[in-house]
């Protein structure tokens, strides 16, 4: 299908290096972004044209820390369809945070292979409401072997956790977090207190020891680590300070600031951590970016970028970054209708969250017009012209 979105007010890159650009164009191609700011005429081959009346682009949004179990279903709140209504809240893209939460889950050597091998493939063809879910986060666990890791990778397990296995010292996931990143996966590793029975307390010292590519939910998940432990994450480490909606707001701003100190702004992502005890929050991105923007100064396009460009970046993923050749996930942002500001920009620093006017992924409309779960648009978005037989209204 190729698509394209005109009258475009404003556009948020996702790219942190250059996170605003002057465009009233992007035109898509077979899911890929072809175009952006493309002269006159150029969307008349497109067989779908969306007006977007003024509102801003921005990149779909990536949420690193979901938990995934199987099908579109949290066992956790015993809620189905909870991805879809994630995309009615901006998210195009979601990473498995482990699927620590499947019923009765394995914790045998087989089982836990097997488990992320299975959630992997579940996902590979299955796109609930449109959104892409990269499924398959192996726990890592004394039952496991080092030689495991390689024989995941080879199988196309990218993605490992630390934080839920059966181990007395946290410092024992060390040579597992190794041998992931040897075989070429991305590491995280749970941070701050415990967050459910099983799982220990993990603080800085931890986490500059196991040196993964991510600390997960570095505020707390819920509960934070010691306060003096994020400016030695920002200073001491590479590794990347993933601020959660699900955790402590207080040390959500610390983090912020010792990263800007360390100018470490490229390595901060948001995402929720959900569903847990804290719920399902299909506007949590839009809530924790609205947080950091209007409590802790970050200027609202960088606060986008943090919740896609860096994501993308930080998990090696195509996404994230409105730019020709990258995967065409747009989303069209504005201001809620009856509040006080007029643009989404504005808005996010106001601190009230952006309304979704429309989704896009993989260059299709998932929906044009009104999200059913943000407040709606100070602008109507519409589908302009439709040369296919669908509606995306
Ligand atoms: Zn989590």
């Amino acid at each position: 299908m190729k698509l394209g979105i005109r009258n475009i007010g404003q556009i948020a890159t996702g790219d942190l290096e250059k996170p605003l650009a002057e465009a009233d164009t992007i035109v898509c191609d077979a899911g890929r972004i072809t175009g952006i700011g493309v002269p006159k005429g150029a969307l008349d081959a497109c067989e779908v044209v969306i007006d977007a009346n003024g509102a801003t682009a921005a990149p779909g949004l990536i949420d690193s820390h979901v938990h995934i179990t199987f099908g579109d279903f949290t066992p956790r709140q015993n809620v189905v369809g909870y991805l879809s209504s994630y995309v009615h809240g901006g998210v195009t893209t979601s990473i498995s945070a482990s699927e620590v939460h499947v019923p009765g889950r394995p914790h045998d050597r087989g089982g836990l292979k097997a488990l992320a091998l299975a959630a992997r493939a579940c996902f590979e063809g299955y796109r609930p409401g449109g959104m892409r879910v990269h499924a398959g986060s192996v726990i890592l666990d004394p039952t496991l072997e080092l030689s495991d890791l390689a024989e995941l990778a080879a199988a196309g397990i990218w993605l490992a956790k630390a934080g839920f296995g059966a181990f007395d010292d946290a410092f024992d996931y060390a040579p597992y977090v190794k041998a992931a990143r040897e075989a070429g996966m991305i590491t995280t590793v749970h941070t701050g207190g415990s967050s459910i029975p099983g799982s220990g307390a993990i603080s800085g010292d931890h986490i500059l020891a196991l040196d993964p590519h991510v600390s997960f939910h570095v505020n707390g998940g819920p509960t934070a680590m010691p306060d003096a432990d994020f400016k030695r994450l920002a200073t001491e480490s590479e590794v990347a300070l993933q601020i959660c909606t699900a955790g402590n707001l207080r040390t959500a701003l610390l983090c912020l600031e010792e990263a800007r100190k360390a100018d470490a702004l490229h390595r901060l992502l948001i995402a929720t951590d959900t569903p847990t005890g804290s719920g399902v929050m299909p506007l949590g991105l839009l809530y924790t970016m609205s947080h950091l923007s209007a409590l802790g100064g970050l200027a609202p396009e960088l606060a986008i970028a943090c919740a896609t460009g860096n994501n993308a970046r930080v998990y090696g993923l195509e996404a994230g970054v409105l730019k020709e050749g990258r995967l065409a996930d747009v989303i069209l942002l504005d201001a809620p209708d009856g509040g006080t500001q007029r643009t989404a920009l504005n808005a996010i620093r106001h601190g009230d969250i952006a309304a979704v006017g429309a989704v896009i992924s993989s260059g299709v409309p998932r929906f044009v017009g009104r999200s059913r779960n943000t407040p709606a648009t100070c602008r109507e978005m519409r589908v302009e012209r439709c040369d296919i037989p669908a509606s995306f209204d």
